[in-house]
């Protein structure tokens, strides 16, 4: 990828190539295995892969909403996949992963929204894969009750959905989602038993102290584990970054979620809400 705009020195990765890490690159070539980590080109695959963690996108690559970070494209959706979940489910286990991450488009084209999809990704990677995790990062559902229902119903390790900004900037930053529905969304998860996590992007237009504001709501709402990231922006089509927050205030801001009382948090220019997803699930399940 060609640098947009002049990222400061502390964005940078450490290219360490371990031996967990080149044995699964080399499984993914020979059996044309698709993760999030290679196709967008994520930064800490080298970390994420030495643990023997994945993530995977499902629902297509056009999604029904638009989110102004992001960097899937929205249009009309492709046909809907039945066979994806067990073609996942088998990535998994020819990956041999410790722990998956399952993330996906907003399929609001459907009449359930895709909760059939994710949950039977769930339930497809745990019947092929005993003893793997899986944390499935969900869209909203419009919160509707049924369709969460579904979801939850594959009883995933951990449940996530990503608030990404504050109240003052949410509008404008993800339009097809309400700042109050995200935190219900985690809410129900958490009243069904889950594990639930979620995630804060920063240079978006915040201020530190709608950040820290922002962490209280989600703690507020049930939401247990927390990872806090810096906008990167996808192409000169998407939202500007509006600030470089400096290292010491990821670490600031660490300290203010563990007080809050999150199980788990991870926070860095470099992390992404899949980052070390299972190392970081491990940590809160000891607490
Ligand atoms: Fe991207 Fe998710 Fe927003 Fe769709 S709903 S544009 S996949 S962040
Ligand atoms: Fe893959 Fe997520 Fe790790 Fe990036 S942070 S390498 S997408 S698991």
């Amino acid at each position: 990828a060609v640098p947009i705009e002049r990222k400061p020195e502390w964005i940078r990765t450490k290219a360490t190539m371990g031996p967990e890490y080149q044995d699964l690159k080399g499984l993914v070539k020979t059996g044309g295995l698709h993760t999030v980590c290679e196709e967008a080109g994520c930064p800490n695959i080298f970390e994420c892969w030495e643990d023997r963690e994945a993530t995977f996108l499902i629902g297509g690559d056009q999604c029904t909403r638009r989110c102004d970070f992001c960097q899937i494209d929205t249009g009309k959706p492709a046909a809907f996949d039945a066979d994806e979940p067990r073609r996942v489910a088998e990535s998994v286990q020819q990956m041999g992963l410790k722990y998956s991450t399952v993330t996906g488009v907003a399929r609001d084209d459907l009449e359930d929204g895709g909760a059939w999809l994710y949950a039977e990704t769930v339930r497809q990677i745990h019947t092929l894969n005993p003893g793997v995790g899986v944390e499935l990062l969900i869209p909203d559902f419009n919160a509707d009750p049924d369709q969460l229902a579904e979801v939850f119903s594959s009883r995933p390790e951990v449940l996530a959905h990503n608030l990404e900004t504050v109240p003052s900037v949410f509008k404008r930053i993800r339009p097809g989602f309400r700042y109050d529905r995200s935190l219900s969304v985690l809410t129900a998860a958490q009243e069904d038993g889950l594990v639930t996590k979620s995630n804060l992007i920063l240079g978006m237009g915040e201020t530190f102290d709608e950040a820290v504001e922002a962490l209280r709501d989600l703690h507020a709402a049930g939401c247990d584990l927390i990872t806090i990231t810096q906008y990167l922006r996808p192409s000169p089509r998407h939202h500007p970054v509006d600030r470089w927050v400096k290292p010491q205030e990821f670490v600031e801001l660490s300290d203010i979620a563990e007080e809050i009382g999150f199980l788990g948090v991870m926070s860095g220019p470099l992390v992404r809400s899949s980052y070390r997803a299972g190392r970081l699930w491990g940590q809160a399940m000891k607490r």
